[in-house]
């Protein structure tokens, strides 16, 4: 994919749970890296899938992260020097999120954000839809799907042995909850 040098811009990288989204952005943040760019990257405090402070794909890299609660704190660690900044699980930002990372890109800062284009539902997730449409690049990647091997573009909440239903709350106490990766066809939605 041809990537401008020397001025901003906004790529985006979604798709379903276990698609690749936090490899992807490690292999993109890591080659900057390799690049001797000056690197950022940023997630939403409330994700502590594995560790605090690093972003953790499902297949065991990591790269540092910064893990930020409110937005306004992302400022104290961009520098004139900043070249790239990543923001992963980018769903669970509030709206703020949007004008931070079009003033980012505005500044001449390639902004990377990766994040699930829909929920447990796949009803568009938070500020998705508003930053896909302000990026210039947009990678949709796709799972397996678990049950039968397709494309899997879909996430399934699973609560007691369940798929979920419409109306279930999203921190749902005492239930055990888990997701899985599965295709159009296979996704559920429990009555
Ligand atoms: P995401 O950030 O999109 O949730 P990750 O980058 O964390 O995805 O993890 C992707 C990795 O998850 C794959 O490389 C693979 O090792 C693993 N994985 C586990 N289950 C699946 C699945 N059903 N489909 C694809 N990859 C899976
Ligand atoms: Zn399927």
């Amino acid at each position: 994919m041809y990537r401008p040098s020397g001025h901003g811009y906004i790529e985006m990288v979604v798709g379903p749970m276990y698609s690749g989204k936090s490899e992807e952005l490690i292999r993109r943040l890591t080659r900057a890296k390799i690049a001797k760019q000056e690197v950022i990257v940023f997630k939403p405090s409330i994700d502590d899938r594995y560790s605090v402070k690093d972003v953790v794909s499902h297949s065991g890299i990591a790269i540092q992260a910064v893990a930020v609660n409110d937005l306004d704190t992302i400022w104290d660690f961009i520098t004139d020097k900043t070249q790239v900044a990543g923001f992963d699980e980018v769903q669970f930002f509030n709206q703020g999120i949007v004008d931070i990372v079009i003033k980012l890109a505005d500044m001449g800062v390639r902004v990377i954000c990766a994040g699930l284009d829909m929920d447990f539902k796949a009803i568009p997730f938070g500020v998705i839809p508003e930053l896909l449409a302000r990026a210039e690049f947009v990678d949709k990647l796709q799972a397996v799907c678990v049950k039968c091997g397709d494309p899997a573009t879909r996430t399934q909440r699973i609560i007691d042995g369940k798929p979920a239903r419409y109306e279930d709350p999203v921190i749902l106490v005492g239930a055990t909850e888990s997701y899985e990766a599965r295709c159009r066809k296979c996704h559920q939605i429990g009555v």
